[in-house]
């Protein structure tokens, strides 16, 4: 049987700051039959995609890629915050709504060629999934495809997905 996991999001106005819906993937993460559905789900699209490595940007993109990567047999690749990981990296950086972020990926995450999941919990402007992609693809990677449990339509995040394969679990 299938679950409504839009039941296990949870929203809270006005938070970080007024004026924002947050939308909080934390109860779909403490059920365990909601968590497993949802990277199922995920699971499946890249499975059908030729995935052969799975990357996340920090800190959610960990949460929802590294059991997408165990389901599927594959390697895991955090894209981290810069200064956060050792030895030689790659680092891009992006524009936030108040000034600028970077990400690193390291190095040897992925090889030329290889068929690369991005994932993370949700999509809003596509910032932080850009600058991921971008990395992957610096490293020769290829992306067969972006996955999300959540995309929030307002920011209009797909726009810049436009030449990938995005499945999206829940939209608002
Ligand atoms: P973007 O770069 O504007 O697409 O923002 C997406 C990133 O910000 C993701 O890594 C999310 O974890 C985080 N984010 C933005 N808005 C929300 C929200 O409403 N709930 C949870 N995370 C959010």
């Amino acid at each position: 049987m299938s679950l409504d996991l839009s039941q296990y999001i949870a929203s809270y106005p006005d938070y970080p700051e007024p004026g924002v819906l947050f939308r909080d993937i934390s109860p779909l993460l403490e059920d365990g039959a909601a968590y497993a559905q949802a990277t199922d789900e995920i699971a499946d699209f890249a499975r059908e995609r030729n995935v052969d490595m799975v990357v996340g940007p920090e800190a959610r993109g960990f949460i929802v890629g590294c059991p997408v990567a165990y389901k599927l047999g594959t390697g895991f690749s955090p894209a981290r915050k810069e200064g956060k990981l050792p030895g030689e990296t790659q680092t891009v950086t992006y524009d936030l709504e108040y000034g600028t972020s970077s990400l690193s990926l390291r190095k040897n995450a992925v090889k030329p060629g290889q068929r690369v999941l991005v994932t993370d919990d949700l999509l809003a402007t596509g910032g932080t999934i850009e600058a991921t992609i971008e990395l992957v693809e610096k490293l020769g990677g290829v992306v067969a495809g972006c996955a999300f449990i959540i995309e929030l339509n307002e920011l209009n995040g797909s726009d810049k997905l436009k030449d990938y394969d995005v499945l999206s679990l829940l939209k608002y």
